[in-house]
């Protein structure tokens, strides 16, 4: 499980001998391929470098992408659209100007936290075939969670008043079950299907999987847009408005929704990008000691991977990825403390909601 890699992590680490890592890579700050060197300002790969430098020099304009989100940058999808490619060149700092300097100054220069071990053969060259297996992966995710965050919109707008409530009793707080967990099993389980790994497990174990992460993922996804001002709770998709002094009113649902906010506020302050928080929802989709599970080594094999890809991610886009992936870890640790203390309690009452009902 998540310790499980965290240990192994360490063990890296400590492995990595500062200026000289055995093995261990500088990333192209534009694919994450293994850079060549330090070229127009900042480290980056052959590919990467010779691309801005035929963009600069011929003065070339890409046709501009449709992607609004702008496409993300790898390897094996560097290709595919200039426009974004040059995108990230000049975000990531490439510059015309630096290219006299050749030299890296010494502000820049790598320090042992930037290292990077990508998947190596036995003579110690890079793995390609596993580096493009592990990016398939990444994009497979990352489309994966777009899809899924399309569905909760789409969903949610069936199952959501057009007025905003508020709640403030018990009694209307029972709505939020119906709401809320249909739509969040629906975006779940959009998520999983369009991951091939998961769809290699057997449906009992699938059932598992996505049943155990439910409060989970909610937690994740509310992150990404519900408002948190002033102890107030506002969800826009599902229309319900929620303050902290109502809480205590709420029984249950109070308790449950105090323990988000604070999770909420923590995962906010990771910044995470689209891609970072697809992968941090398939870590807890995926997790390989579920309760109940028959099947748990490609779980554990496909975590450790995971891991990976989130780390070099963190790596490359906050300059930071062994503590990070550490502190994310530890929240990920939080949000199961809650799960397992409030899941059951909360799928009974919704249970006990739908046989009042009738
Ligand atoms: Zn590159
Ligand atoms: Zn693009």
């Amino acid at each position: 499980m998540v310790i499980s890699v965290s240990r192994q992590m360490v063990a890296k680490r400590s492995s990595t001998k500062h200026g000289a890592p055995p093995g261990g890579h500088i990333l192209c700050k534009v694919c994450g391929d293994k850079a060549s060197g330090f070229h127009y300002g900042v480290f980056s790969c052959e590919g990467c470098k010779g691309f801005f430098r035929r963009t600069i020099r011929q003065n070339i304009t890409y046709k501009p992408c449709d992607n609004p989100k702008g496409c993300l940058i790898m390897r094996i999808s560097r290709n595919r659209c200039q426009f974004c490619r040059l995108q990230k060149c000049l975000t990531v700092g490439m510059s015309h100007e630096s290219v006299r300097l050749g030299r890296c100054p010494k502000k820049d220069r790598p320090s042992s936290a930037n290292f990077f071990v990508l998947p190596q053969n036995q003579s110690g060259a890079v793995d390609v075939d596993k580096q493009v297996k592990n990016e398939q992966m990444v994009l497979c995710i990352h489309d994966a969670f777009k899809s899924a965050s399309k569905e909760f919109d789409r969903v949610s707008k069936d199952v959501a008043p057009v007025e905003m409530e508020v709640i403030s009793t018990q009694e209307e707080s029972k709505n939020i079950y119906l709401r809320y967990l249909p739509t969040m099993v629906r975006c779940i389980s959009t998520f999983a299907k369009e991951i091939p790994q998961f769809l290699d497990i057997s449906l009992e174990d699938q059932r598992v999987l996505i049943k155990s992460c439910l409060l989970e993922m909610a937690v994740l996804h509310d992150s990404t847009h519900v408002h948190l001002t002033d102890g107030v709770w506002v969800d826009e998709k599902l229309k319900f408005h929620m303050e902290t002094e109502a809480l205590s009113n709420l029984g249950l649902m109070g308790t449950v929704f105090r323990n988000f906010h604070d999770v909420v506020s923590k995962i906010r302050k990771f910044e995470l990008t689209d891609v970072e928080m697809s992968l941090v929802c398939a870590i807890v989709l995926l997790c390989p000691d579920r309760e109940g599970l028959k099947t748990r080594k490609m779980l554990e094999n496909l975590e450790t991977d995971l891991c990976m890809a989130l780390k070099c991610q963190l790596l490359l886009n906050h300059g930071e990825g062994v503590l990070l992936l550490a502190r994310i870890i530890n929240m990920l640790v939080d949000l199961r403390t809650i799960s397992t203390k409030y899941l059951e309690e909360i799928l009974n009452a919704q249970v006990d909601m739908g046989s009042t009902k009738g």
